[in-house]
């Protein structure tokens, strides 16, 4: 028997309507619908419904280094203190990470994230018991780890070997830590295998400088270019060291850009280029990056960053407006990674929160995405629905006790190795 799910009088593009969910997708979206036989009923009074958040970049275990280092420069902060804890990270910790994260972009709206991280098993494990979407990273980075055989070996074998919420991804870490070689090797098994190939890039002042004088004068941008590497299945996480000439690569080999903001300005990276991205017409989806970076994985909050960071700095008020910003959160996302959802329609993957609209950050209420990017927070996500079923109600998760309980557990034990 199909699965239904119908929400009642919910606010929905400016006009009450029931909707219809049947599966894992919008069947109907009317003024009124009876109740199938068998269906859940949900009344959504003062409840409105928006596609929700699609992470497009982050480290989802790093939860667990949530506050242990702040206020350094990135490759300070890297060496000195995320890699040596990192070092002792084993499978237990990750899933428990993992779950901390999930956990977290739940309870605030996330539905998808594109996870780059170690231990991959670890990780999908989690996601496809607690019903999220996520793109997860076979990680390569030679200057961690030499042999990438494995992880080839691992695409291969195991590429169709989960749920339709569950993909995964080439995720070669930066042009600093992979080579020429295997950067091109991972472009190949992208194409043969049709998957997404996510990478950092030009992230930082410095990662350009070494580009410029260890390529003869390319940037990052242009190194991958000449390496064949750019494609529209590539995903560039920052994006923040480029020039005009930079940019029009990225548009003319549709490439998306994934915006960190939170990030970019906690390690002081740079500033994203906004308005040569919007007018060259270059993809942009939105990131949280990882818990140690930002501290949380809060996509809202990024959307509202996001766009006071953008006007802040091009002296301009009107640039990314709410609306904008809004869809590179939600929509963009989605589509970088394939996924068919991030817009409430009929025939569409159901994904969906529904927001309290008695919450006082709602009230008034003259423009709902305006109030949600700039004024909302999270208290106000009363339901959370992936691939048609519901995640979290009236702002519980099932298992979030034990999630948290586990999570303090396993940073204890990793301190005293
Ligand atoms: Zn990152």
């Amino acid at each position: 028997m199909n699965q239904c799910i119908l929400l009642k009088s919910v606010l929905h593009q400016g006009k009450v309507v029931d909707i219809l969910i049947e599966n894992n997708r919008f069947k109907k979206i009317a003024e009124s619908i009876e109740p199938p036989l068998g269906a859940t009923v949900i009344s959504c009074k003062d409840k409105a419904i928006l596609p929700p958040f699609y992470n497009a970049h982050t480290h989802a275990a790093m939860t667990l280094f949530r506050g242990y280092a702040d206020d350094m420069p990135l490759m300070r902060w890297l060496s000195e203190y995320i890699w040596p804890l990192e070092g002792k990270l084993d499978a237990e910790a990750i899933e428990a990470g993992t779950r901390l994260a999930i956990l977290e972009m739940i309870k605030s709206g996330t539905v998808f994230f594109s996870d780059m991280y170690w231990f991959r098993e670890a990780s999908i494990k989690p996601v496809e018991e607690m019903g999220v979407r996520a793109a997860i990273g076979v990680t390569f980075a030679e200057v961690l780890a030499n042999d990438a055989a494995p992880n080839f070996k691992f695409l291969r074998d195991h590429y169709k070997d989960y749920s339709d919420r569950v993909q995964l991804a080439v995720m070669p870490h930066a042009i600093y830590t992979v080579g020429e070689k295997l950067l091109r090797e991972c472009a190949d098994i992208a194409e043969e295998l049709d998957l997404k190939f996510h990478i950092h890039l030009a992230e930082t002042e410095g990662e350009e400088t070494r580009s410029l004088t260890s390529t003869q004068g390319k940037s990052p941008v242009r190194y991958l270019e000449s390496l064949g590497v750019l494609s529209p299945r590539v995903i560039a996480a920052h994006a923040i060291h480029v020039s005009a000439e930079d940019i029009a690569l990225l548009r003319e080999k549709n490439v998306t850009v994934v915006h960190n903001p939170a990030s970019n300005m906690k390690l002081s990276s740079g500033i994203f280029p906004m308005p040569g991205m919007l007018r060259a017409g270059v993809k942009i989806a939105l990131g949280t990056d990882g818990a140690a970076s930002n501290n949380n994985l809060d996509m809202r909050e990024s959307m509202k960053f996001a766009t006071l960071l953008a006007k802040v700095a091009y002296q301009d008020p009107e640039l990314l407006p709410a609306a904008s910003i809004f869809d590179m959160a939600t929509v963009n996302g989605a589509q970088a990674y394939g996924i068919d959802a991030g817009v409430i329609a009929e025939g569409k993957l159901a994904d969906a929160i529904l927001l309290d609209l008695n919450n006082e950050r709602f009230v008034p209420n003259y423009n709902l995405i305006s109030n949600w990017v700039y004024s909302a927070d999270s208290r106000a996500i009363a339901t959370v629905i992936c691939n048609g079923k519901i995640l979290m109600q009236n702002g519980y998760v099932e298992g979030e006790e034990e999630i948290i309980a586990h999570a303090k557990e396993t940073v204890a034990r990793l301190l005293r190795l």
